[in-house]
């Protein structure tokens, strides 16, 4: 595979992060690995990078993704956190780097991010590796967050590369492989909590100069920018805990390290999709008081940008930050209650009765405890124009009919028949759009995980993935 014709590696790579300086990074090498076998492929990504899937060969995702050929440099990423609550000044990338950046098709600039490609300063004690079922669990996820329309990065590549690796959360010894992922940026609110605790404010604000002409490219260029940058990350970032929590999603590991300054989701660790409505449901059997658990996600959100606050103040003035913070919940309100109204059919003009329609269907939900993605997409299914004359019709047909309180159907109906006539037409349609029928629950990750441990039968794996991207 001769590099110089990889389209891969000759992309229009823009050095955004390296021409910062190395206050920011360490270069380092790749793992070589015993051998290397292409699991999946995002052929749906390549347009976005100008790439046409079939001018693209499995040889050159392996050679680039996999080999890490063509000599550019890897930078593994200096970042601190606070990780369930605890400052921790020993984090950064420790089993991945930025591998390159690159302009999408769309105008944003987007970074090639690994995840498992070797050891790195920041390693400590642990591999530098990542487990074929933790790569395969991302790439799900990423898929099923970005069709659910959450702000999300997605995996460009994963290639299983031969070795054995012991976990204390997965039966050992388990499968290696390293994976590519594309995200809209990999600086993490605790790249600049680092720079604080380096009292640096300087490498903070040559950053976010950088950072805001890149992602935030609407906020003028003056001694504002630092605030006005907080304020549209505010909004981001609620609109964000809004979107995982209408798709049913508990991220599971909300350290600060996880959290973009771009205010997109991304890192996929112990994630789950909610089986029911649950606020307490956590995802990570680590996190024993529940602190990262589905219901605490907007205010965890909201706490770790009020800890970005300290680095920020360094740069910017303190009273302008907290105008910004105070903003987080309104959006979030806002935007749930549009994410959820859409989910059941309708869209903002219903008015007084949008909030009381929400709030039943949240306890009918949360006390008759039906399946959550059940629910919507047997709504999405179900829906019949009838609905609107007879109230006793809706959800009649139901596998769970039985258990929806008169109540509910009641103010469905009052909603079905108190929009206008051209949108209650698009109320399939909707319903439809917003609410897949197949649900990414854990156990259908592990039954697709089996067949791959198994027989190494990768075809549930892409049936999966078709199913979820329909
Ligand atoms: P995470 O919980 O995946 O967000 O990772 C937290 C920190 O641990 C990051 O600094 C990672 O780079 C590091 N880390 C996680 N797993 C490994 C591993 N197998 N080898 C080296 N570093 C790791
Ligand atoms: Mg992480």
């Amino acid at each position: 595979m001769g590099t110089s014709l990889n389209p891969l590696l000759n992309l229009e790579y823009e050095p955004m992060m390296e021409n910062l300086g190395d206050d920011y990074y360490d270069i380092v090498a790749a793992a070589d690995f015993p051998s290397y076998f292409l699991r999946y492929r995002n052929d749906r990504l390549l347009p976005l990078l100008g790439l046409k899937p079939d001018s693209v060969t499995d040889g050159d995702f392996i050679a680039a993704f996999g080999q890490f050929r063509g000599g550019r440099p890897f930078l593994a990423l200096r970042y601190h956190g606070y990780q369930f609550g605890a400052y921790n000044p020993f984090l950064g990338d420790g089993r991945g780097f930025l591998y390159g950046q690159v302009r999408g098709i769309d105008g944003n600039l987007y970074d090639l991010g690994t995840k498992g490609s070797g050891r790195t300063p920041y390693s400590r004690t642990a591999d530098g590796r990542l487990t074929l079922k933790g790569g395969v669990r991302e790439v799900l996820a990423a898929e099923a967050l970005h069709q659910l329309g959450v702000n999300t990065s997605r995996c460009l590549s994963l290639i299983e590369t031969g070795e054995s690796l012991w976990r204390g959360d997965e039966p050992s010894p388990t499968r290696s492989a390293v994976m590519v992922r594309l995200s809209k940026s990999h600086i993490r609110f605790g790249t600049l909590e680092r720079l604080h605790y380096l009292q640096r404010p300087d490498l903070i604000s040559k950053l976010l100069d950088s950072a805001i002409a890149v992602y935030y490219p609407d906020i003028p260029d003056n001694e504002d920018k630092y605030s006005q940058f907080y304020a549209q990350l505010v909004i981001r970032v609620a609109q964000l805990a809004a979107q995982w929590m209408a798709a049913g999603f508990c991220h599971g590991v909300l350290n600060t390290d996880n959290m973009s300054i771009a205010g997109e989701s991304f890192d996929y660790g112990p994630y789950a999709f909610i089986p029911n409505y649950d606020a307490r449901f956590t995802a990570a059997y680590f996190d024993y008081g529940g602190r990262y658990s589905y219901g605490n996600q907007p205010y965890i959100c909201r706490f770790n940008l009020e800890l970005l606050q300290k680095p920020l103040a360094m740069i910017t003035e303190q009273s302008s930050l907290e105008v910004g913070l105070a903003q987080f919940d309104d959006y979030y309100q806002q935007h749930y209650q549009q994410l959820m109204l859409q989910k059941l059919g309708f869209e903002s003009d219903l008015g007084m009765i949008a909030q009381e329609l929400l709030t039943q269907t949240i306890n009918l939900l949360r006390d008759t405890k039906i399946s959550y993605h059940g629910f919507f997409a047997e709504l999405a299914h179900e829906f019949d124009s009838r609905w609107r004359e007879d109230q006793e019709l809706i959800l009649a047909k139901a596998t769970f009919s039985s258990e929806i309180p008169d109540n509910w159907r009641s103010i469905y109906h009052q909603c079905l028949n108190q929009i206008s006539s051209s949108n209650r037409d698009k109320i399939s349609d909707r319903l439809k759009l917003h609410n897949p029928q197949t649900a990414l629950l854990r156990p259908l990750i592990e039954s697709v995980w089996e067949s791959i441990s198994e027989d190494n039968d990768w075809q549930p794996f892409i049936s999966l993935l078709d199913e979820l991207q329909q």
